[in-house]
């Protein structure tokens, strides 16, 4: 069987460099997306352990011209996908009510909800029938667990991220593909901050066991790290 092909975003560090290094480990053949390939010393020296299985592609996920390009580039290293990993995320903290900058709102949305929607437009040809596609999602995106003003602009994004993934779900299913918005829990990365209960390795491998054992059934549903449901 032809090893299993992934697209990973953000994939410079944290959670997307973990989601390379466990997808690496077994096997698979690994598109790893970030915003400047040529600083990403992590990735670069993962591409030299595993020769021909990592390709590096620049993308700025916000940017449209930056996704077009990565779209019209990942024919020529993968001739499909059978996992997108929509990781690329911001978060702009210390918001307070009252003055919240617009740039913020801006930002967030173009990151975590926009762009991921429109690059999985881009790429839906491109992926395989059966394929799957897990957009790092967040509880703080949950209006039903709302408790505080916390961060609107990563809330309110997370919130459009999740209509995102529910409505890809809907647009994918008659080809099989799995459309899954996916919460990593709280975990130990530059966003997460080091008093994060979760390591990235923990996160990341929870992550893969949902995405492998998802099936049709699943496809739009809102998931924490073990598995379970959560509330929109
Ligand atoms: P990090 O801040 O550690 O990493 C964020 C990644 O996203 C970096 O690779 C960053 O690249 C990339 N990124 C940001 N903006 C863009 C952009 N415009 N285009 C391309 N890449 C971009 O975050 P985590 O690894 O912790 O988070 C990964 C995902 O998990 C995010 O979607 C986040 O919202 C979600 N999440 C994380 C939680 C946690 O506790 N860590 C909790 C809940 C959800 P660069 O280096 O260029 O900035």
């Amino acid at each position: 069987m032809p090893a299993h092909r992934s697209l990973v975003t953000g994939a410079n560090r944290g959670l997307g460099l973990e989601f390379c290094r466990q997808l690496l480990a077994r096997g698979e053949r690994v598109v790893a997306a970030c915003r400047q390939p040529g600083r990403a010393h992590a990735l670069n020296q993962l591409a030299g352990d595993h020769p021909g299985r990592l390709h590096l592609l620049p993308l700025d996920v916000a940017d449209a011209k930056s996704r077009a390009a990565l779209v019209a580039e990942l024919p020529l290293v993968c001739d499909g996908l059978d996992l997108l990993v929509n990781n690329a995320g911001v978060l702009h903290s210390g918001e307070r009510f009252g003055a919240v900058p617009a740039a913020n709102l801006d930002d967030s949305l173009h990151t975590n909800a926009t762009g991921p929607f429109l690059l999985s437009q881009a790429l839906a040809p491109l992926l395989a029938d059966g394929a799957k596609v897990a957009n790092l999602s967040s509880r703080w995106g949950s209006i039903a667990e709302l408790e505080a003003f916390r961060t609107p602009s990563y809330a309110i994004s997370k919130a459009a991220q999740n209509m995102a993934s529910a409505l890809l779900a809907h647009g994918l299913r008659e080809r099989g593909i799995v459309v899954l918005a996916l919460n990593p829990g709280w975990v130990q990365t530059e966003m997460g901050g080091a008093g994060a209960p979760l390591s990235a390795t923990q996160a990341v491998a929870s992550l893969l066991q949902v995405i492998d054992a998802a099936t049709l059934a699943d496809s739009g549903r809102f998931l924490d790290h073990d598995g379970q449901s959560l509330p929109w």
